[in-house]
């Protein structure tokens, strides 16, 4: 009884952990404390971007770096166990972000992808950012 009322307790933990400091929740704070004004899964756009900016016509999607296979780092790697069942799925998730930023591209949007293991240093994501975005809204002092 007690064991699993401990699990279920760390269960709850990483469940509330995960939602605070989810990949894309970072970023919106990142970007809302640079100054950046933002729409959150435009639905009217290729992929429903995480979090779109129509006046410049930029488009940020957040990726998981298993779930999108995230080519330059380890968590990007294809598990060497049950290949046959992740293989298939990963593969359809890289090929759909794909066929997502082509569309997006035709339609004279930009994308840029932020992976979630950029976003431990934050400091680099702010750059990346600013070089993507450009300034911020008119009034703005940053
Ligand atoms: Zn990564």
């Amino acid at each position: 009884m007690d064991r699993l009322s401990a699990e279920r307790r760390s269960a709850n933990m990483r469940q509330i952990r995960s939602k605070d400091t989810s990949p894309e929740v970072a970023l919106r704070r990142l970007l809302y404390g640079m100054g950046y004004r933002y729409r959150l899964h435009r639905k009217d756009l290729p992929g429903t971007p995480d979090i779109a900016f129509p006046s410049r016509r930029k488009v940020i999607f957040v990726h998981g770096c298993f779930w999108h296979q995230h080519a330059a780092c380890r968590e990007g790697k294809m598990p060497a166990s049950k290949q046959s069942y992740w293989g298939p799925k990963l593969q359809s998730n890289v090929e759909r972000d794909r066929k997502h930023q082509a569309e997006l591209t035709r339609l004279g949007w930009e994308t840029l992808v932020v992976w979630e293991c950029q976003l431990k240093d934050s400091g680099a994501v702010v750059d990346q950012v600013k070089r993507f975005l450009g300034k911020t809204e008119a009034g703005s002092k940053k």
